[in-house]
Order: C-alpha cells, then sequence, then structure tokens
C-alpha cells in the first residue's frame, strides 16, 4: 500500500469517527469570509508590478499553496468610482479575476454583476486596474464568487455528495440564516472549508455565532 492511500485511508477515519460522535457534520468544518480580492496572471503582473516581478506573502492561507500577497492594486469601475487597496492573492493562475462582495460591486457601478464559480468568467465584465507601475484593462473578469465548500474526497464521501453538487449551511443566532447554494469543489489537496463574502458574512453573523451546519 502506498503512502497516499494510507494518508487517504486515516484522514477518511478521522472524519468517520468524528461524525459518529458529534451531531451533524465533523467539528473541524470552518467558515471564512473572503474580502474583495484579485487574482492575477503572469501578463498583468507584468504590467502591474513591473516584468517578471513576483507576488510576495503577506500571509499564508488556510488551503495550502494559497496566500495574501503584499501587492495591492486599484479598481476603477464603470461610473469612475475606485476601491484602492484591492489585495492580491497567489499563487499567480491562468487568468486574472477581481471578486467583490454585492456592496463593493454596487459602490463601483456594477448593478448586476453576475454569480461565479471562480475562472468561470465568459461574459463578465471588466475594469480599468491599476498598479504602482502600470494600468490595465481588464477586459472581462469582474465577479460575485458563488458561495463554496471546498473539501477533499473522504470528507465528500463522509457527506455523500460529489463535484458539483449544491448543500445548504445553517448559520443560526438572531438572524437565522440558511444559505441554500453552497457549491461543492472536491480535490484531493483541500481542507473542509466554506467561502463566503463579507456581505454573507455580514448578514449571517459569522463572526459572532459558533451554531454552523453543513448540511446535504
Ligand atoms: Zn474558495
Amino acid at each position: 500500500m502506498d503512502r497516499t492511500l494510507v494518508e487517504q485511508i486515516v484522514r477518511q477515519v478521522a472524519v468517520e469517527y468524528l461524525g459518529r460522535n458529534g451531531k451533524g457534520p465533523a467539528p473541524t468544518l470552518t467558515v471564512m469570509a473572503s474580502a474583495r480580492h484579485m487574482h492575477v496572471c503572469r501578463e498583468d503582473m507584468d504590467v502591474l508590478f513591473g516584468p517578471g516581478t513576483e507576488l510576495t506573502v503577506y500571509k499564508d492561507l488556510y488551503q495550502a499553496g494559497n496566500f495574501a500577497a503584499n501587492e495591492k492594486v486599484t479598481i476603477i469601475g464603470p461610473r469612475s468610482r475606485l476601491i484602492s487597496n484591492l489585495r492580491i492573492l497567489g499563487p499567480m493562475r491562468k487568468q486574472s479575476q477581481i471578486e467583490l462582495a454585492f456592496t463593493d460591486a454596487i459602490m463601483l457601478g456594477f448593478d448586476d454583476l453576475p454569480v461565479r464559480l471562480s475562472g468561470n468568467l465568459a461574459g463578465t465584465p471588466g475594469a480599468i486596474i491599476m498598479g504602482p507601475k502600470g494600468t490595465i484593462q481588464l477586459k472581462e473578469g469582474i465577479i460575485r464568487a458563488a458561495i463554496h465548500v471546498h473539501m477533499n474526497p473522504a470528507e465528500a464521501a463522509f457527506f455523500g455528495v460529489k463535484q458539483g453538487d449544491k448543500m445548504k449551511l445553517r448559520v443560526g443566532g438572531p438572524a437565522g440564516v440558511t444559505f441554500n447554494q453552497i457549491h461543492v469543489r472536491i480535490d484531493p489537496a483541500s481542507r473542509l472549508n466554506v467561502h463566503m463574502d463579507t456581505d454573507e458574512a455580514n448578514a449571517c453573523g459569522l463572526h459572532l455565532t459558533k451554531d454552523i451546519e453543513l448540511i446535504k
């Protein structure tokens, strides 16, 4: 038996054990709010920060290999309003993308910004992006990120879900909000983790509650 397989089995047992002894989902569920941010491609990085420049790590994120970078840009929306200090998340990607909360979008003049899964950018609006060394006109890539849950195959088996399924996230507290469209994204490198934006987090009082349940 190779080592990867052993590790997968260990992980699966651990999740099942937690599930049998607790109520509902595994207690290791974490829910995080992503503040507005940009993902940048090599080509745009060259223009915004200078040829050959690299992103530098400000803070590692929960999912292995992902980080908040020190580098920031300014986005100029359709009504010439702008948001500065928009942080870039690394590593670099194939295509640049900017994820905004609904409030950010409306403030900038995007009244009907599409809700998309990361990377699904066809037909989305663009914007002017200013960096310290140059400016680009993004043709597309401005989105509201669809609320989603990252998990590995063992965690998916625990919940009985597959790639592309939708789950519910119930958040207790005074508002008592349940999100009904949590997109399931399965990757062997992932840890169980729901990503929502700051508007969604504020609507459900995420930082005030521990009463959270992921439901198939
Ligand atoms: Zn995510």
